[in-house]
């Protein structure tokens, strides 16, 4: 059988800067395609395949040091991701993904870590199971979309958008004026610190 391959936009290492697993290194694989276009993307490479080089699940799970690998985009629920996962399981990879939450994430994959974070021109959908979830912090953002009974408490982070200090000092007050909510304030750290 035809081994399948995924469209690679690019694949490195850094800290994880966001979320549940902040500061821990991590390879980031990041696959072409979305199905949104959000404003704010800072991912606008990752659109087009064409920018893209195929690569089968061993060519992409061989040599990444870190034990934590974040699949990303773009949306990677667009790939049909079982058979890179279990390449990165074969060599001892926790892997975790990064979603906007429009597609369900079949079991089957086996992923570890869900990360989705629901958009407004998808109207906020959260169509599969997560871990935590990330809402990005914008002028037009209320707490009306939040899914708070997705995730257990502590587990969902309002992302400042782009650094704007107005996106900071309003997820900062959303936080602190909803304790009963379980809500973090959610940085880039890796962004703060200039190591992406
Ligand atoms: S879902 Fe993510 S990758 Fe897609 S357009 Fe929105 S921010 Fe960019």
């Amino acid at each position: 059988m035809k081994a399948i391959k995924y469209p690679v936009v690019e694949i490195f290492t850094s800290i994880q800067g966001e979320g549940t697993h902040m500061g821990l290194p991590a390879a980031f694989i990041r696959l072409a395609g979305c199905n949104l276009r959000c404003r704010w993307c800072d991912t606008v490479h990752a659109f087009d395949p064409a920018n893209a080089t195929y690569l089968t699940p061993d060519e992409i799970a061989t040599g990444l040091a870190p034990q934590l690998v974040v699949i990303t985009g773009g949306e990677p629920t667009l790939h049909d991701l079982g058979p890179l996962v279990a390449a990165l399981h074969a060599r001892g990879k926790y892997v975790a993904i990064e979603t906007n939450g429009t597609n369900p994430i079949p079991e089957k994959w086996g992923i570890d870590w869900v990360t989705a974070s629901p958009k407004p021109n998808s109207g906020y959908l959260l169509a599969c199971q997560a871990d935590e979830l990330k809402y990005v912090v914008d002028d037009e953002f209320t707490l009306d979309c939040v899914a708070d009974d997705a995730v257990p408490p502590g587990r969902i982070f309002l992302q400042v958008e782009s650094a704007r200090p107005e996106s900071a000092k309003k997820a900062f007050a959303l936080v602190m004026e909803n304790p009963e909510r379980g809500l973090r304030l959610g940085i880039q750290l890796h962004k703060i610190l200039g190591v992406d």
